[in-house]
């Protein structure tokens, strides 16, 4: 039976304008997994303006309330597991493993903005007048407009609006054409199911030849005071400058062209194990994936052989096995397109040493190759898919400029027993993000996330989160 969500605008399920729905389509099977409303701009601009009604009462909710709603939402979360698992598996394709590291991260995303309800929100300021009194306080924008990928869904529709929920904003989030339930409605569940207030919370999901239309209309609209948006760079682009032709502030948290770094002291099994994780994770559907590992000369060998024969041996196949570890990808497009960048490497003189080939609908193997030059696509772009390139360097300055020759600046993971040698080369990387003796992909609530360069700008996370969706105001009192 197929599912229908309509919008759900001001604490109702509302049609589209004009009765438009879209479909939802389930990429393993390739059948219909649910119809959503395909909203525009008219019901953009009703999501709008219940956002901006329910403002200043939901601002003025006292932050002990905010932090038990919040609290008792990643309650709900974790009690929907189950749901979760077969919703992720339908929609997108997600293993049980990666569905499940969702509500559990969506959950802490939730936790850590409930810790930030209380969190100070200014400072008492120096004045220069004898009595007087200035202050820095900091205090919602109103109504933040997010926009969500599909491919940590849960983490990311929670990510999205956790932090401007608990600083008293308001939102609109429009979610991914491929993931319109799994990073859209049922975060706003979740919520109700908590007990957030109408109005707080809205979700307008829409068809995908109207997504540029959709999302300029969003920006543009008056009461929209700040923009987030996680997705690819080139969309990203775009957003950012409507965002500046509106003049409203953006966190903008784009794509990554990252590497492991596997420096001449790493260990070697441990190297491996940390490399197959942070390549293949959600079939490297994750914008901190490993697009590369770079190995030190002494180690290419045995590294090459040891972490091509594990990738050879990782079980493909249906997401709602408990044993797949690279389920399909996002739709049979998205394959084609990965089967295409392998393909034109192959040709142009790349080794494959394992995988490649046509893709099974949806389903792409797991795929390492050498020999990648700059005239190939895949050395430029994010591969978004199961695909490693692996290179060897000679020192630590050709790993540097390696892991450096891309405008991505996302993430770094550089392996190696010894801190201080590791901690020498992540000074020297320009990414956002790096992590000493560990892969790529790591996610904590607490913690500022985001890159640098074409990977956009903006964090999330901890206090840099709730700074974002927060101004700062000077306002004095005179001492007489
Ligand atoms: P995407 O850019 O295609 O879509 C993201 C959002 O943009 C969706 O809501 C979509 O509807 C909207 N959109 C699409 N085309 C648009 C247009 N022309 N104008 C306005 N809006 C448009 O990205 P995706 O395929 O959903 O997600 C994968 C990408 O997201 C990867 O590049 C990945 O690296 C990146 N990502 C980044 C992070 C991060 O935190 N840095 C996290 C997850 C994913």
């Amino acid at each position: 039976m197929t599912r229908h969500r309509e919008l759900f605008i001001g604490g109702a399920d509302v049609p589209a304008a004009g009765g438009r729905v879209t479909e939802d389509v389930s990429p393993f099977t390739g059948e219909l997994f649910a119809t959503v409303a395909a909203g525009g701009p008219g019901d953009v601009a009703g999501a709008v303006a219940a956002a901006d009604a329910a403002f200043p009462d939901w601002a003025a909710v006292p932050p002990a309330e905010r932090r038990a709603l919040l609290l008792r939402a990643a309650d709900v979360l974790r009690e929907r597991e189950a749901e979760v698992v077969a919703l992720m598996a339908g929609e997108v394709g997600g293993t049980a493993g990666w569905a499940g590291f969702n509500v559990w991260l969506g959950a802490e995303n939730l936790r850590e903005a409930a810790a930030a309800v209380t969190a100070p929100r200014g400072e008492v300021l120096a004045a220069q007048e004898p009595g007087a009194l200035g202050l820095a306080v900091r205090e919602p924008v109103g109504v933040v407009a997010a926009f969500v990928p599909w491919n940590a869904p849960v983490i990311l529709g929670v990510r999205a609006v956790a932090a401007a929920l608990a600083a008293g904003n308001t939102v609109v989030l429009k979610p991914s054409e491929e993931a319109p339930l799994a990073c859209g409605y049922l975060i706003a569940d979740v919520l109700r199911a908590a007990g957030l207030p109408d109005g707080v919370l809205n979700v307008v999901s829409n068809d995908p030849a109207d997504a540029a239309e959709v999302a300029e209309a969003l920006i543009a609209e008056p009461a929209v005071r700040a923009v987030n948006f996680t997705g690819s760079t080139p969309v990203g682009r775009l957003i950012g400058a409507h965002a500046a032709r509106h003049l409203k502030p953006a966190v903008l948290e784009l794509g990554g062209k990252n590497a492991i770094v596997v420096l001449a002291d790493a260990d070697l099994d441990y190297a491996v194990d940390a490399a197959v994780f942070g390549v293949f994770n959600n079939a490297g559907q994750i914008c901190m994936s490993g697009d590369r590992v770079l190995v030190h000369e002494s180690l290419a060998a045995e590294f090459t052989e040891r972490f091509t024969a594990r990738v050879a041996a990782l079980p493909h196949g249906d997401p709602a096995d408990p044993g797949t570890v690279i389920g399909p990808l996002v739709s049979a497009r998205a394959a084609r397109r990965v089967a295409a960048l392998v393909a034109d490497a192959a040709h142009r003189g790349a080794t494959v040493l394992t995988g490649g080939g046509e893709p099974e609908g949806a389903l792409h193997r797991a795929t390492v190759l050498t020999g990648v030059t700059p005239e190939m696509e895949l050395h430029h772009g994010e591969a978004f898919g199961p695909v490693c390139v692996l290179r060897a360097f000679p020192d630590d300055d050709a790993a540097v400029a390696l892991a450096n020759d891309t405008p991505h600046g996302l993430t770094c993971g550089i392996l190696t027993e010894n801190a201080g040698h590791g901690l020498a080369v992540a000074r020297r990387v320009r990414t956002g993000i790096v992590h000493v003796n560990d892969q790529t992909v790591a996610d904590e609530p607490q913690a500022p996330f985001g890159g640098v360069g074409a990977s956009g700008y903006g964090r999330f996370g901890g206090q840099w989160g709730v700074e974002a969706f927060t101004t700062t105001r000077w306002i004095t009192l005179a001492g007489r």
